[in-house]
């Protein structure tokens, strides 16, 4: 047994120290990444099933690595959690897209908020501070939560989350499906949104058992008066069958993928030139 333990270290352990090596130098870099505006924020229309018009956006974030190039948020947002440098991080960001989204008419502005964010005591006058910087009113403003905020379950949370609404942010339910607690998370607190995973639009084509929970889930949104939209619709038969289902919103690359600031505006503005 202690050979096969030494020889199984001598493959493992180089393997081992080199992720452990490039997770230190991404940390390192992602403390640096703000100031050397690395980091840009591009936006995915939400449009209504029943008009197809863009309804509002989401902010999603993206790293221009200087070396490693493009570094998707699956790979940084994570480490940014563990480090804590989500806190910085995630106030730039939802600062920055309520000035973008200032100048969008009515739209609405939909921005990722890591559980750290709103277990910290400072997050609701961070949330006031972009409003206020930015013009932006709270009502075009929605924090996009997942259930894993919800899983602390601490009264700070929940406090923190009341004093959000009644600035009149929206709050919406991300990954909607995914976790463990979601009914128990919807009973204990009114959120204004609850959008569907991806994993349930895909395999909506052939999988009866997708859609009898895809109408389920819209079923509970219509009768908690909760706003229903579905993530990852990516072709027309998803779309009707959201649409006949009557769940209200859509996300996804059938009506665009993550878009610069710029192009977000011009697909507004051709749409209320129509
Ligand atoms: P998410 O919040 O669930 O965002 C939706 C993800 O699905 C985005 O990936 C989006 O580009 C992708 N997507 C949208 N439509 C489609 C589609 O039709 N098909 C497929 N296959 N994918 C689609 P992205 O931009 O790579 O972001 C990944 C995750 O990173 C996000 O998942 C979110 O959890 C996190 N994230 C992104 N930006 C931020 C941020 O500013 N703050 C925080 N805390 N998290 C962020
Ligand atoms: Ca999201
Ligand atoms: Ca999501
Ligand atoms: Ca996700």
């Amino acid at each position: 047994a202690k050979a096969e333990g030494g020889s199984c270290l001598r493959v493992f352990e180089p393997a081992m120290d080199e992720r452990l090596r490039t997770r230190r130098a991404l940390v390192a870099d992602l403390r640096n990444a703000m100031a050397r505006q690395e980091l840009t924020i591009l936006f995915q229309p939400q449009v209504s099933t029943a008009t197809r018009r863009i309804t509002g956006a989401e902010a999603l974030l993206r790293w221009h690595h200087p070396t490693r190039g493009l570094i998707s948020p699956e790979t940084f947002i994570p480490l940014a959690e563990q480090t804590g440098l989500i806190v910085p991080i995630g106030a730039w960001v939802l600062e920055q897209a309520c000035h973008v989204a200032r100048g969008w008419g009515d739209l609405h502005l939909a921005v990722n908020v890591s559980p750290l964010q709103v277990r910290q005591a400072s997050f609701v006058a961070t949330v006031e501070q972009a409003l206020a910087r930015s013009g932006l009113p709270p009502q075009r403003l929605e924090l996009e939560i997942t259930e894993a905020a919800m899983l602390a379950n601490s009264a700070e949370t929940l406090g923190i989350l009341s004093r959000l609404r009644s600035l009149g942010v929206r709050l919406a339910m991300d990954d909607f499906g995914t976790g463990y607690s979601s009914l128990a998370t919807l009973q204990r607190f009114r959120f204004d949104k609850i959008k569907v995973d991806r994993s349930f639009i895909r395999h909506l084509a052939r999988d009866a058992r997708a859609v009898a929970l895809l109408r389920a889930v819209i079923a509970l949104g219509s009768a908690l008066d909760v706003t229903t939209n579905a993530e990852g619709v990516e072709d027309e038969g998803q779309l009707s069958l959201l649409r006949a289902e009557g769940c209200d919103e859509a996300q996804g690359y059938l009506f665009g993928r993550p878009m610069s600031a710029a192009e977000f505006h011009a697909r507004v503005n051709r749409q209320d030139s129509r």
